[in-house]
């Protein structure tokens, strides 16, 4: 049954009948052009023989040291936002003793490992960039570069005194309860024993490169990297382009994900011919990007940033407020962002009213953003092929206003590769598809990372708590066992920072900040109670998961009518997400509540 609404036609822009069943089904014709078999399985980890693909091109070569064979009070694996966060809020309740365990050269996470040219963070820097108030920093651009934003974690980094104990290009191995000590033994790649008695895993989301399953992608003879480790040895230039090196080659990028939308208009600057290989186009919004207005900066009163972050929190998931402060892309479409980000802020209104009045305002956005292609793309063959055939949140929404104006120009050549499912073959000289020979001299894989919600999780940091029980392996049947997602009964005195079994959202280092803010804050009344180990009490645990259930938000309709990506498990989407339903305002009021009411009295177990 066709469902008519009076809109606007994809191509001309009179009002028309909407048949929403013939969008249906042309979403999910191009959905199948595009879903494959194997799934996740089309993609390489960068280990093994890719393993030159995660080499840090940044740090100094030919760091040695000696094993540290030693005692801290609070240990946090990794450096990034998360890491960070949590040793400033440890900071502040008074932890003197915290060392940071980072596998980079530096503090910055995601920002010390991608550095291509372009990269700026789309969420507004003023309620991203964390901290601000606290080390006295004022974001010089609306959206920041990266490098603006890696500084600013150096700048955390020192105004914490986190320098002095961390231990930089350092992988943490293992995690090993000592029960007798009432402490955690943690090894490391250089040999390291270290004992804490406190350990917070923030090991990052999006931090392992992946490499597509392309037949011939090892035959290759030209010059290739991942665009988290970019090569400027070899493009010349930095994160504002000027790669000069790149005036005689001809580069294939592959990937058309939020990340390439910032590399290509640089490349196609600098590079004597691009070739864009795309299997499925982003939606590209508006950026409008501007200076800082000082005038601005010079009137925000004590608190503005937590009121800032916490309104485009709001916003963003419906909650009402009385003025959207940052009012951007992601705002104005925060209705749209429901089907990503559950909340329970449209409760009231029917189901079925819900759905009918989100598909067609999804309809509607999704037209202005085919429109804004035809009216940026001159020839009208490239044009169709950069139009986004999905709903909006089937993909990270992307924001830029360079990118689509870029395939005008006479040295750049869009490649769609859908109807082979993605680049066909890699050649020693040549990228092939559709049996057409694309003769390169470099390639660029703009293809993503491995979706995992932490280190631990995906394996990669084994965890043995009491009685050596492995973390991982005692969730094997059941799936993961946490209070609020932070920890879990058996292994006491361990913190986890990630999107798992508690609430996320768009600007993550929000979310983050929440987290950090939370284990510090029990932590804080750990030392308090000079107890030896706080844990949560299995109840605790079993009734956390049974409120999960209860209002677990049903994402898997959706999502299996996505095109494929890391959203959607590539096509496969799971069929629980073991996410707060209400959202993270409610989450985050649920953990103050949890906070104030005693939860630490009633849940917890704490040992002398
Ligand atoms: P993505 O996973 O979003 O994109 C990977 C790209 O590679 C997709 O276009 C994908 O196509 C393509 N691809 C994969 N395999 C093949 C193949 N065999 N042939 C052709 N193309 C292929 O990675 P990104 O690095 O772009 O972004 C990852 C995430 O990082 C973002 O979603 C976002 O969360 C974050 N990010 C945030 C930014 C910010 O400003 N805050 C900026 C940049 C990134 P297909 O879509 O068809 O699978």
């Amino acid at each position: 049954m066709s469902s008519p609404h009076v809109s606007t036609d994809p191509v001309s822009s009179g009002p028309v009948d909407l048949d929403l069943d013939a969008l249906r089904a042309k979403y999910r014709a191009e959905r199948d052009r595009r879903i494959r078999p194997e799934g996740n399985a089309q993609y390489h980890g960068v280990g093994d023989e890719f393993g030159y693909y995660a080499d840090d091109p940044y740090a100094e070569p030919g760091l040695t040291r000696d094993p540290l064979n030693d005692r801290v009070e609070a240990l946090v694996v990794g450096g990034g936002f998360g890491g960070l966060l949590a040793a400033a809020r440890l900071r502040q309740t008074g932890v003197e003793s915290i060392r940071v365990i980072e596998k980079g050269g530096d503090f910055g996470g995601t920002w010390y490992w991608n550095r291509y040219p372009g990269i700026h963070c789309d969420i507004e820097s003023y309620v991203y960039m964390p901290l601000l108030e606290e080390v006295g920093y004022i974001p010089k651009w609306r959206y920041a570069p990266g490098e603006e934003i890696r500084q600013h974690a150096r700048a955390i980094a020192r105004h914490f005194e986190l320098y002095e104990d961390a231990c930089f290009q350092t992988q943490a191995t293992e995690l090993r309860w000592d029960e007798n000590e009432s402490e955690w033994l943690v090894s490391t790649d250089r040999g390291d024993r270290i004992r804490a008695r406190y350990v917070v895993a923030a090991t990052g989301t999006l931090s392992q490169a992946k490499l597509p399953g392309i037949p011939g992608i090892q035959t290759f003879r030209g010059h290739t990297f991942h665009t988290s480790r970019w090569d400027y040895a070899y493009t010349g230039g930095d994160a504002n382009g000027g790669m000069t090196g790149l005036a005689d080659k001809r580069v294939a990028v592959i990937g058309t994900g939020a990340t390439a939308i910032q590399i290509v208009p640089h490349l196609a600057a600098d590079a004597q011919h691009l070739y864009v290989f795309q299997r499925t186009p982003s939606s590209v919004d508006a950026r409008d990007n501007r200076p800082t207005d000082p005038e601005w900066a010079a009137r925000l009163a004590p608190g503005w940033q937590r009121d800032r972050m916490e309104n485009f929190l709001k916003v963003v998931t419906g909650v009402r407020v009385d003025e959207d402060l940052v009012n951007d892309g992601w705002t104005s479409s925060a209705r749209l962002l429901e089907k990503m980000i559950p909340t329970n802020a449209y409760a009231d209104v029917p189901a079925e009213e819900r759905e009918r009045a989100y598909e067609y305002a999804d309809f509607q956005k999704m037209n202005e953003l085919r429109h804004r292609v035809d009216a940026l793309v001159a020839d009208p063959a490239t044009a169709e092929k950069l139009k986004p055939w999905y709903r909006y949140m089937c993909k990270r929404p992307t924001f830029s206003d360079t990118y689509l104006q870029t395939f005008n120009r006479a040295n750049v050549t869009l490649v769609d590769t859908a109807d082979t499912h993605g680049v066909e073959r890699i050649s020693e000289t040549a990228v092939v598809v559709g049996g057409a020979e694309y003769e390169v001299d470099c390639i660029i894989f703009a293809t993503g990372f491995e979706a995992g919600v932490s280190g631990i999780l995906a394996g990669r940091l084994p965890v043995y708590g009491r009685d050596g029980a492995q973390l991982l392996e005692s969730w094997q049947e059941a799936g993961p066992k946490t209070l609020h997602g932070f920890y879990s009964h058996g292994f006491p005195n361990l913190f986890q920072l990630a999107p798992l079994q508690s609430a996320s959202a768009p600007n993550f280092v929000h979310v983050l900040d929440e987290q950090a803010t939370h284990v510090a804050e029990v932590v804080a009344q750990a030392r308090k109670r000079r107890t030896r180990y706080v844990e949560p009490t299995p109840e605790a645990v079993e009734d956390w998961l049974a409120t999960l259930r209860t209002n677990e938000p049903d994402l898997h309709s959706f999502q299996a009518e996505c095109t494929p990506g890391y959203y959607n498990n590539e096509g496969m989407p799971r069929k629980t997400t073991m996410m707060y339903g209400d959202g993270p305002v409610a989450f985050h009021a649920l953990l103050r509540r949890w906070r104030s009411d005693g939860g630490i009295d009633d849940v917890l177990t704490m040992a002398e």
